[in-house]
């Protein structure tokens, strides 16, 4: 995004609009992050704003201001292509291809309102106007932080903005642990003078588990886990049967796959699980061994070097074994 685009797109923002924010299937605290204070921000220049949801969030994030707001696709598809349909211009935010917001994608890419696509994902496709993508970014929300700067209208992030961008900073990092480059720790110092809580925020975040999940969590370790030593690879796979006897729901398998990574010489992570209809990975890894060659050659999928996911329509145990056979490829054998 040049300096050019910066005076078109504040030019736009002069003019009164209907903005659409749309992000990823599944949205994670970066998805939800980035939208919440991109809407909070544009709804500063007095803009209708809508954000739209292909899915709907996990309710640890229900506490996110302006969250009740949002439309959810699954719940309201002709109301959400509607809003697209009426849009000026279209923020795409926190994914890269118009694939990963399913039949959304075709509206998208058919409609006439300018796209701005910010994003940190890996190979973006080519089909916004305006796009902001950095992979070396810790998340999406860092990006929506610096777009603020970019127009010079830093001076709008308000309390609510600061929180919703530092929720993106801290689930994408798991809490400044990966992920993070010195502008991510700008970023944050930057929201901490501005007086967001973010011990508040962190705890708000994680420390909302039910007891279901941390048995949930319990049982995928001390049951569901294989660790292959001389690949330095662990996984995790959980049956239709643990969905039905766990009641599992969107959200409550959240950062399971990040408990492989905490076994010494462990350093890369498979969260296997068969849904209703589609067997979905998380696949995760430390150094230079990249998931997402994995997930884009083998799973249908993508995301990050060291964060990717990816589905297939086959058999638990079908994929399971894709994955152990793929391993060899990416992942040098250590003598024991
Ligand atoms: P998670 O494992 O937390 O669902 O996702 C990790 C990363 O992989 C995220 O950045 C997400 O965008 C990406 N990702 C997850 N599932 C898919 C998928 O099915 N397709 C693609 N292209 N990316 C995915
Ligand atoms: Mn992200």
């Amino acid at each position: 995004m040049n300096q050019e685009d910066i005076i078109k797109i504040k030019a736009e923002l002069d003019m009164p609009r209907s903005i659409c924010l749309i992000t990823h299937r599944n949205p994670d605290g970066d998805a939800l992050g980035s939208s919440l204070a991109m809407k909070h921000f544009l709804e500063k220049f007095n803009q209708q704003v809508k954000v739209i949801l292909p899915s709907e969030y996990p309710l640890n994030y229900a506490f996110m201001a302006g969250i009740d707001e949002c439309h959810v696709y699954d719940l309201n598809q002709e109301e959400c292509l509607s809003i697209i349909d009426k849009s000026d211009m279209i923020f795409c935010l926190d994914f890269n291809s118009l694939d990963r917001i399913d039949k959304i994608g075709l509206n998208v890419q058919e409609s006439k309102a300018i796209k701005i696509l910010i994003d940190h994902h890996l190979d973006p496709e080519p089909f916004a106007d305006f796009v902001l993508s950095e992979t070396s970014a810790s998340s999406t929300c860092e990006l929506v932080h610096k777009f603020i700067y970019l127009l010079e209208e830093e001076k709008k992030i308000d309390v609510t903005i600061a929180e919703s961008i530092l929720t993106g900073l801290i689930t994408d990092t798991g809490s400044f642990k990966y992920n993070t480059n010195a502008y991510t720790y700008q970023v944050a110092s930057d929201l901490k003078h501005r007086g967001v809580d973010d011990y508040g925020l962190q705890d708000k975040i994680y420390n909302c588990l039910s007891e279901k999940q941390l048995k949930l969590l319990g049982h995928s370790l001390a049951n569901r886990m294989e660790i292959i030593p001389e690949y330095g690879a662990g996984i995790i796979a959980l049956t239709k049967k643990d969905y039905i006897d766990y009641d599992i729901q969107r959200g409550d398998t959240e950062g399971i796959v990040n408990y492989l990574l905490m076994i010494k010489g462990i350093e890369v992570a498979a969260f296997i699980r068969e849904q209703p209809t589609i067997v979905k990975l998380s696949l995760r890894s430390k150094g230079d061994i990249s998931v997402q060659e994995i997930a884009r050659n083998h799973f249908n999928g993508g995301g990050h070097k060291n964060a990717s996911g990816g589905a297939a329509y086959a058999k638990l145990e079908d994929i399971v074994a894709r994955f152990k056979n793929v391993l060899p490829k990416y992942v040098k054998r250590r003598e024991l």
